[in-house]
């Protein structure tokens, strides 16, 4: 594109909240033949809300009544099973040390609950997985089935219950005390209101849409059937390191694939992809990442951004 044409089009891209860094990215956007969006923070909000406690007993049923044995069904809870409140009370406190969306849902669900969240004397994070804290004299892991099983926990009688709150979309975690399976927590999100639109125009204009996420595969299907995004395009339970060899692969069939992301486990991913885009709240790393830069949060912008490519270069020919 000539010099004036470039910035014709990356003034009308600002206008419209769309910052193109750069006259080649510019060009770049309108050959995209493949969507891929981060699902946290990008098809949705990111906003997290608790929704669920489990506390399960020796046996691993689940105690639905925060430990009295007369309302549990007449099931006796065993002596040392932790109530509701105790296994949503001891995940918040080992998820206080975590910036984590997810941790920060279990703390503010847990203290809106009134219970007596603290510091962990001792916290690490496992990106991708979970993490584990020692709270007072007890040892508590929140996470997913793998962070258990790295501890020789068992995360099988929990199956169930995990299963039926992936399936709503949620993200459900296992929380272990002691070495032993407690309970699950369970966070939900909101899907974007303008996800499924900007999914249904890319499809429309023969785009590929794909989502990837370190979240695990039911909870990722569920939210791509909620926004129109085919099963087969669900790349999940990706770690953060591995999501730009994820992209790379999606690109070695020579795909020419936009990554739209948020985070900072996103940028690697954005600077391999042809044209990657950091969007809406997204954070300065990012943003650093990225050709384009999305100023709302709105993923329909993502279609903005091909369209203002396509027209800018078709008017100079
Ligand atoms: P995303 O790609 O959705 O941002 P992450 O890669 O950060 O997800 O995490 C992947 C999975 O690891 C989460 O879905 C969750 O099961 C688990 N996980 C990560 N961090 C935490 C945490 N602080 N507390 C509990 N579970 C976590
Ligand atoms: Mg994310």
């Amino acid at each position: 594109a000539t010099p004036a044409a470039t910035m014709v089009g990356t003034t009308i891209g600002a206008q419209n909240g769309v910052l193109f860094k750069g006259g080649d990215v510019l060009e770049r956007a309108k050959d995209v033949d493949t969507v891929v969006f981060d699902k946290t923070g990008t098809l949705t909000r990111g906003e997290m809300e608790l929704t669920d406690v489990v506390a399960f007993d020796a046996d691993g049923d689940a105690v639905t009544d925060g430990g009295d044995p007369a309302a549990d069904g007449g099931r006796v809870a065993a002596r040392d099973s932790l109530t509701e409140d105790d296994v949503l009370r001891l995940a918040a406190s080992a998820e206080s040390g975590s910036e984590h969306p997810l941790a920060r849902a279990v703390v503010d669900g847990a203290e809106a609950r009134g219970l007596d969240v603290r510091d962990p004397e001792d916290f690490e994070n496992v990106p991708g997985h979970g993490i584990e804290a020692t709270v007072g004299d007890r040892r508590v892991l929140v996470g997913n089935r793998k962070l258990l099983r790295d501890s020789d926990i068992d995360p099988t009688p929990a199956e169930e219950t995990m299963a039926r709150l992936e399936r709503e979309g949620k993200t459900a975690m296992l929380v272990a005390v002691d070495g032993a399976l407690a309970g699950v927590v369970a966070d939900a999100d909101t899907v974007k209101e303008s996800a499924r639109d900007a999914v249904a125009a890319l499809r429309a204009r023969g785009v590929d849409v794909m989502m990837i996420t370190g979240d695990n595969e039911r909870t990722a299907r569920a939210v791509a059937e909620q926004v129109g995004i085919d099963p087969e395009n669900v790349r999940a339970e990706v770690l953060p390191e591995d999501k730009s060899d994820a992209v790379e692969a999606i690109q070695d069939g020579g795909r020419k694939a936009m990554m739209v992301g948020d985070g900072v486990n996103d940028a690697p991913a954005l600077a391999v992809a042809y044209v990657g885009t950091a969007i809406g709240s997204g954070t300065d790393v990012a943003i650093e990442a990225a050709d384009v830069t999305l100023m709302r949060d709105d993923p329909l912008d993502v279609v903005k951004a091909i369209r203002i490519s396509e027209a800018t270069l078709a008017k100079i020919k």
